[in-house]
């Protein structure tokens, strides 16, 4: 799981300017193969090995011209709760605003690592402009200018300092599977789980402690012991409503990155909608696995294909990722429920399944040998050798003598391939071609 940074201040501070940089642009903007466009305030990064989600708060703020007080507290308030790490940026142009001192009074009262990044210090003759920003009480702070990018090398190196490094993953320790129940607003997120678990919840373990135990609670239900990670519908935090898009945003970003499968709630009667390819690619992006519950399907009038139309509408929605598992259920009447946690619990599985080198190279090589990627410019590609990697959700790596060759269209044919022959239903997988 990676630590979650959350990117705060007035508007045109520099909060997006300061994002891309951080994220490097790595991730288009608009994904060429759906069209659709993703989010352009959340992404990820790593520095000095540390890998970190950054979420820039400002982007999520409703109308531009007003300084919206109220939403910029809101803001701050969720950061707060839900960020692990809080970067404040101020403006050394503007000097210290009223708005800046009322940011700073909410920030003085939290434990989390907090960084000041005083921005627009494009210059040295800027540097002895930003001493002020000692006055916000918040101790040290960083110049740096995003647009130049000075200083956030640094920021970042203080930043990675406060970050956890990287879990080490065990396969053989029998670790349960760790579901995150999201959705839209009233998509029937709370009426499952209640279904599932019932109004008494049979808790068997609450482990408070280190942040992750803290939002995780025991179940077990149909023989199957699992976690869910919390949830809008197990801990109802009332300070903010619901409907705010960021609360949403950030609740969704951080359930999903506490767990293994996600477990993503549709309202039949509205279909899959915009926010729900977000969270799809969330989990996709962040190498989760995915259930994609329908529910409300008691609503639904049905004739002979009603079910495989819908599906198929679905899959649309969601390509090229389409190897996802599909369930129609009502949380009303409680039909499916066992299909669902069954079928979390079996993604949950494939995702960490382990195919042995020997055999993969027998299965992988044949397919290549029958079908190898088109010659370019008078170019043939010999793949040579594959393998999955050690790495801790399925990657697989494909070594031939020219891979700058291989284009997309054959990767997503050996995906299909690797996914026809192997269960890796509900499973991101990545494929390399490297060099040997
Ligand atoms: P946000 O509203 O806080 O997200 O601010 P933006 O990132 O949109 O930036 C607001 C304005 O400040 C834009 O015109 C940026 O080009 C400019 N800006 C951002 N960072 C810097 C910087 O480091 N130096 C200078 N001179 N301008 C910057
Ligand atoms: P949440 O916001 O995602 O947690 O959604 P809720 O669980 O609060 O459900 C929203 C509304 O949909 C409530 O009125 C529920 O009674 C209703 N609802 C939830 N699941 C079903 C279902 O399977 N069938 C029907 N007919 N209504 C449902």
């Amino acid at each position: 799981m990676n630590s979650i940074i959350a990117i705060v201040g007035r508007p045109n501070v520099g909060k997006s300017t300061l994002f891309n940089r951080l994220v490097q642009r790595r991730e288009a903007i608009v994904d060429s193969v759906s069209g659709v466009t993703r989010d352009r305030h959340y992404g990820k990064s790593d520095w000095n090995g540390k890998e970190f989600s950054v979420i820039d708060t400002g982007g999520y703020a409703i109308g531009s011209d007003d300084i919206f007080e109220e939403e910029i507290r809101k803001q701050v308030a969720l950061a707060i709760d839900e960020a692990d790490l809080i970067v404040f940026v101020v403006d050394v142009e503007d000097g210290i605003t009223p708005m800046d001192a009322e940011v700073a009074k909410l920030l003085r009262k939290v434990k989390k690592p907090i960084f000041i990044a005083v921005n627009k210090v494009d210059n040295a003759m800027r540097d002895a402009d930003a001493v002020e920003f000692y006055n916000l009480g918040l101790g040290n702070y960083h110049t740096i200018s995003s647009i130049n990018g000075s200083g956030t090398g640094e920021l970042l190196d203080a930043i990675a300092e406060k970050i956890p490094a990287p879990e080490e993953v065990d396969l053989e320790k029998k670790e349960l599977p760790r579901f995150a129940v999201v959705g839209r607003p009233n998509a029937g997120k709370s009426s499952f789980i209640n279904a599932l678990i019932g109004e008494d919840r049979n808790i068997v373990t609450n482990i408070a402690g280190t942040t992750r135990d803290s939002i995780d609670t025991k179940y077990n239900r149909f023989g199957f012991d699992f976690n869910l990670v919390d949830t809008a519908g197990i801990r109802k935090k009332s300070r903010v409503k619901e409907d705010l898009e960021f609360y949403s945003v950030m609740r969704a970003v951080r359930s999903i990155e506490y767990s293994d499968v996600i477990i993503l709630v549709i309202d039949a009667t509205r279909g899959f909608e915009g926010q729900d390819q977000n969270i799809f690619w969330l989990a996709e992006k962040n190498r989760k696995g995915v259930v994609i519950l329908i529910n409300k399907w008691d609503l639904v009038e049905k004739e002979t294909n009603t079910m495989r139309d819908y599906e198929a509408k679905v899959r649309e929605q969601i390509a090229p990722f389409t190897d996802v598992p599909i369930v129609f259920i009502s949380a009303l009447t409680k039909q499916r429920l066992f299909k669902a946690i069954e079928t979390a619990v079996e993604v949950f599985e494939n995702r960490k399944n382990r195919i042995p080198t020997s055999k993969f190279n027998d299965v992988m090589l044949e397919v290549v040998k029958n079908y190898p990627p088109p010659a370019i410019k008078g170019k043939f590609v010999k793949i040579k050798y594959c393998m999955q990697l050690p790495t801790q959700t399925p990657q697989f790596a494909f070594f031939c003598n020219l891979p700058q060759y291989v284009r997309d269209p054959y990767r997503r044919f050996v995906e299909n391939k690797l996914r026809e022959i192997y269960n890796f239903s509900g499973v991101p997988i990545t494929i390399y071609f490297r060099q040997k």
